[in-house]
């Protein structure tokens, strides 16, 4: 029987060799972003069409371009899958579980200080905890689980969910 990490690895790699809402949308109307991951060179840009206004507005359409490595090009795609459909409210508590899962190594390479929410031993804070016990389901996103074992792989993994936080502030500017 294949063991956990051999069912995330295909997960992975399935999202790498066959990427979900891979395309673009025309921009006016959808906002364009582009993120980019200079300690690994991946570059991501998002098209994004959100329905409505507020924290009730709806990802109607998101689409996905760009180059990198594996672990940005599938978290990519498995963050268009989750969040289509989403409300923004609903795109904020994933982004935050999946976070609070990556976390703890990011704010290590984001170097101290400079406004960053103080973190305890565990690299979370209580609300990280909490967006945890509250059951958000990151379905397939569980597979980057093991990226954490590889800190400088953790931006790749980040870099789709920060792309699309800017692209949400920029289409509700
Ligand atoms: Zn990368």
């Amino acid at each position: 029987m294949p063991g956990l990490e051999d069912l995330y690895r295909e997960i992975i790699l399935d999202h790498y060799r066959s990427p979900r809402n891979r395309g673009e949308l025309e921009s006016p109307p959808a906002t364009r972003v582009e993120g980019f991951n200079p300690l690994c060179g991946d570059e991501i840009v998002l098209y994004l069409d959100l329905d409505g206004e507020g924290d009730g507005a709806t990802v109607a359409d998101v689409r996905i371009g760009g180059q990198g490595c594996s672990i940005s090009q599938s978290s990519a795609s498995m963050m268009s899958a989750a969040v289509k459909g989403r409300t923004v409210t609903e795109v904020a508590q994933l982004t935050k579980a999946f976070k609070a899962m990556m976390s703890i190594h990011e704010q290590e390479l984001d170097g101290p200080g400079e406004g960053k929410e103080e973190a305890g031993d565990s690299g979370l804070t209580a609300d990280d905890a909490a967006a945890i016990d509250d059951g958000v389901r990151l379905g397939d996103l569980e597979a980057l689980r093991g990226v954490v074992k590889f800190p400088v792989r953790i931006k790749c993994a980040t870099l789709s969910w920060n792309t699309l936080a800017q692209g949400i502030a920029e289409a509700q500017g």
